[in-house]
C-alpha cells in the first residue's frame, strides 16, 4: 500500500518530508504552501543580516550535503538550498504554492483526512503538519503602534521598499533577529534606538567564509562527515549543559560575560546588556557583532519600558525619541503550532481545544484521537542548541517508521495510545523541570503560566533513537472491515 500523504507547509520540514518520502518510493504526496515559494521561515525572513546561527554543515539534510560559502550561511544561500533540495528530489512538482490549508477533518468511515484549502478540497490518508514554530510573527501590544505615521514592520515581514539610509530607526527587541538586524543596518542609518525589555546571553559566533581550499576539503565525504560529527558533538555537549545545568554551562556563561566586557568599556552599557537571569535560560545568541555595534556613536540601547508609540516616535521613561521607522524584532507566536489551521480528529475532537492548556504530543509527533496524523517540529521538539534540520529529519524518520508499519501490517489506521502519550508527557515534564529553561526568565519557550510546549529536555541523539522506530505498544494499528459487497445485487 502506498498511502496518499498531504503535507501542510513547504519549509525545511515539508520539503524534507516530501524528499524523504520520495526516497522511500512514496509518490502520492501533496505539499501545501501558503507562500508563493518553498522555504518556510527562510523565504519569509529576508531582513538585512539574516543568517543561520547553527553551523551550516549541521543545518542541512544528511542526505543532501551542500557546498556552503561560509561556516554560518546567509539567508539567501539557505533559501536556495531548500529550493535545490525540492527540485532535486522531485518535490517542486508536488507543491501547491499560494494555497493555505484552513481545516482538516478526519473521516472515520473512509479513513482519511478531508482538507479545506484556499484552492479547494483535498483528501489524503495521511496528514503531516510541517508548519514550523516560528512562522507567525508577533506584533507587540504597545499602545499607539497603529498610529505611528512612518513605516513599521516586523523582521519577518521586512519592507524592502523602505530605504532606511540616513533615517532614524527604532528596533524593538533584542533577540536573535535583532542582534542580526542592528549590526547590518547600523552603518547606513543616521541613528538606531534599540529598545531592550530584557537582555539575553551570547556566545562568540566565530563565523568565517570558507576559502576555496576549505571548500575543497569539505567536499570530500569523509572530511565533511567528520566536520558534521564535530559540530553535532559540540551541540550535544551544549544540550547536556542546558538540560543538566552542569559546569559546562558555567563555563559558557563566563565566555558570555567575557564577550561583553571585552567589547564594552562603558560600565553603564555593560550593566544594561548583562542579563540578570541564568545563562542559557533564554536562547543563547551567537554573535561577533552585537556588542561592538552597541558602542557605535549612532546607536543607543534603551533599557526602559516603552510607554507608548507616538505618531512620530517612541516614548520610554518619559523621554520621547523621534524616529522615522520602527522595526519590530519581537519574535513569533511560537505556541500556536498548527494555528490558524483547524484540525478535527476522531469523534469530533478539536486539536485547538485539546491543546487549550498546553500543546502536547507524543515525541512531538502524534496526538491521541488524531489518527494518521504526524507533526513535524511539533510540541517539545525545540532545543536550546542543535539543528532543527536534524530534528526534522528524525521526525520524518518517525513518519516513515509508521508508514512502514502500516504497510507491513496491512492496517490503514494508526493512532498513538493515550497511555503511551500520557506516560511520555509525565517523563517529559519531569525532565523539563530540571532544565535551565525553567530557572526563571521570560523566553518564547515557556508561557506566562510556566507551561512549556517548546523544549526537548534530552540529547538530540536520544530524540533520533526514540523516533527511529515505533516503541512497542505505543501505537494502535487497525484495518477497516472490508465493505460488504452483495454479489449480483442490482443498484
Ligand atoms: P525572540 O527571541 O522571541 O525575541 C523577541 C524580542 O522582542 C525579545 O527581546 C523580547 O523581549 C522582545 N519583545 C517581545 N515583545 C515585546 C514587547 N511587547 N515590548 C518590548 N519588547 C518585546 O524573537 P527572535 O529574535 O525573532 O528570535 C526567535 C527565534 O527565532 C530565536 O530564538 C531562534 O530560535 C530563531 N532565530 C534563529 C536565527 C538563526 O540564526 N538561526 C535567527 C533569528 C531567529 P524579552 O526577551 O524580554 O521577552
Amino acid at each position: 500500500m502506498s498511502p496518499s500523504v498531504a503535507i501542510v507547509g513547504g519549509g525545511f520540514g515539508g520539503v524534507g518530508a516530501a524528499a524523504m518520502l520520495h526516497r522511500e518510493g512514496y509518490e502520492d504526496v501533496t505539499v501545501f504552501e501558503k507562500a508563493d515559494r518553498v522555504g518556510g521561515v527562510w523565504q519569509r525572513n529576508t531582513y538585512p543580516g539574516a543568517a543561520c546561527d547553527i553551523p551550516s554543515h549541521l543545518y542541512e539534510f544528511s542526505f543532501a550535503p551542500n557546498r556552503w560559502s561560509r561556516r554560518y550561511a546567509p539567508q539567501v544561500e539557505i533559501q536556495a538550498y531548500v529550493e535545490n533540495v525540492a527540485r532535486h528530489f522531485g518535490v517542486l512538482d508536488k507543491v501547491r504554492t499560494g494555497t493555505e490549508v484552513t481545516r482538516a477533518e478526519w473521516d472515520e468511515g473512509r479513513r482519511l483526512w478531508r482538507l479545506e484549502t484556499s484552492g479547494g478540497p483535498h483528501e489524503a490518508e495521511i496528514l503531516v503538519t510541517a508548519c514550523g514554530q516560528l512562522s507567525v510573527p508577533q506584533t507587540p501590544p504597545i499602545p499607539g503602534l497603529a498610529d505611528f505615521e512612518g513605516p513599521a514592520f516586523h523582521t519577518a515581514d521586512w519592507d524592502h521598499s523602505v530605504d532606511l539610509a540616513g533615517k532614524r530607526v527604532a528596533v524593538i527587541g533584542t533577540g536573535c533577529s535583532a542582534i542580526q538586524v542592528v549590526p547590518a543596518i547600523q552603518p547606513r542609518v543616521a541613528q538606531v534606538d534599540v529598545y531592550q525589555r530584557s537582555a539575553g546571553w551570547t556566545l562568540p559566533k566565530m563565523d568565517f567564509a570558507y576559502s576555496e581550499r576549505a571548500k575543497g576539503l569539505l567536499s570530500r565525504p569523509r572530511l565533511r562527515r567528520l566536520d558534521r560529527a564535530a559540530n553535532f558533538l559540540f551541540h550535544e555537549a551544549a544540550a547536556l549543559a542546558l538540560t543538566r545545568r552542569g559546569p559546562l554551562l558555567k563555563a559558557f556563561g563566563q565566555l558570555g560575560r567575557l564577550q561583553i566586557n571585552k567589547a564594552i568599556e562603558d560600565p553603564e552599557l555593560r550593566r544594561r546588556v548583562t542579563p540578570t537571569d541564568e545563562y542559557g535560560c533564554k536562547r543563547i545568541m551567537l554573535t561577533d557583532e552585537w556588542y561592538p555595534t552597541l558602542t557605535e556613536p549612532n546607536v543607543e540601547l534603551i533599557a526602559e519600558r516603552i510607554e507608548t508609540v507616538t505618531p512620530g516616535g517612541i516614548r520610554a521613561n518619559g523621554v520621547e525619541r523621534p524616529v522615522d521607522a520602527i522595526v519590530l524584532a519581537t519574535g513569533f507566536a511560537s505556541h500556536d503550532f498548527v494555528a490558524p489551521m483547524e484540525i478535527v480528529g476522531a469523534d469530533g475532537r478539536n486539536l485547538g481545544e485539546e491543546w487549550a492548556e498546553v500543546p502536547r504530543a507524543y515525541l512531538g509527533s502524534s496526538v491521541p484521537g488524531f489518527p494518521n496524523m504526524f507533526l513535524l517540529y511539533g510540541p517539545n521538539t525545540n532545543g536550546g542548541s542543535g539543528s532543527v534540520v536534524y530534528t526534522l529529519e528524525a521526525g520524518i524518520g518517525h513518519l516513515l517508521a509508521a508508514l512502514r508499519e502500516l504497510d507491513r501490517s496491512g492496517a490503514d489506521r494508526i493512532e498513538v495510545r493515550t497511555e503511551a502519550a500520557a506516560a511520555f508527557d509525565r517523563e517529559l515534564r519531569a525532565a523539563l523541570a530540571e532544565t535551565v529553561w525553567h530557572s526563571g526568565c521570560t523566553s518564547w519557550y515557556v508561557d506566562a503560566d510556566g507551561n512549556d510546549p517548546s523544549q526537548w529536555p534530552w540529547l538530540w541523539s536520544q530524540y533520533r533513537r526514540r523516533t527511529a522506530t515505533l516503541e512497542p505498544g505505543a501505537y494502535a494499528l487497525d484495518a477497516a472491515e472490508p465493505e460488504l459487497v452483495e454479489v449480483g445485487a442490482t443498484p
